[in-house]
């Protein structure tokens, strides 16, 4: 088990558009294996590959919330070929510390994709595994949740998180001068 660095807001690569996967070798099994460690440990119920530092078309995800009964998906290249419906429900994200709103997805989604193998993938979702799916296949584009947001809880977030780093900044300088 190997758990990766998640990045977080305002990281540059959570801005990158990802790349298609080409290579389905056993190098993007082993990647994989750790994304989904990653999301179990964090704990989240997905993880693209942005977040973690690789711009490659690859997600994992498991709505599933008992640990017994955990088995996750990987997506790899997804598009969503159809949407439909609309509903508004609470998100959050690994990458963007303590914050929570809710947003506006489609309620049903159809994903045509690659698996771990690259075979053909077809996902039909509804409701909350569509939520993430939204969620994670927007991260592959560069986008975040919270631009989904108003622009006003968005420039109150941004606000907030500036306040919370330069604390976080001033701690640990307090504690490098402690030591020194
Ligand atoms: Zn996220």
């Amino acid at each position: 088990m190997a758990l990766l660095t998640i990045l977080k807001f305002p990281h540059p690569i959570l801005r990158a558009k990802a790349e298609p996967v080409t290579d389905f070798g056993p190098e993007l099994a082993g990647l994989v294996a750790d994304m989904a460690d990653t999301m179990y440990d964090a704990p989240g119920v997905g993880l693209a590959a942005n977040q973690i530092g690789v711009t490659r078309q690859i997600l994992v995800y498991d709505p599933e919330p008992d640990k017994e009964k955990r088995a996750y998906q990987v997506v790899i290249n997804p598009k969503i070929v159809v949407a439909e419906g609309e509903e508004v429900g609470e998100e959050g994200c690994l990458s963007v510390r303590e914050y929570c709103s809710e947003v506006k997805r489609a309620w049903k989604i159809v994903v045509e994709a690659q698996d771990l193998a690259g075979q053909p993938l077809v996902i039909e979702a509804e409701d909350f595994p569509a939520r993430i799916l939204q969620h994670e296949i927007d991260h592959l584009s560069g986008v975040l949740f919270i631009d989904r947001i108003s622009a006003l809880k968005r420039a109150l977030y941004k606000k907030r998180l500036k306040k919370m780093l330069l604390a976080e900044k001033e701690e640990q300088e307090e504690t490098q001068g402690a030591n020194g």
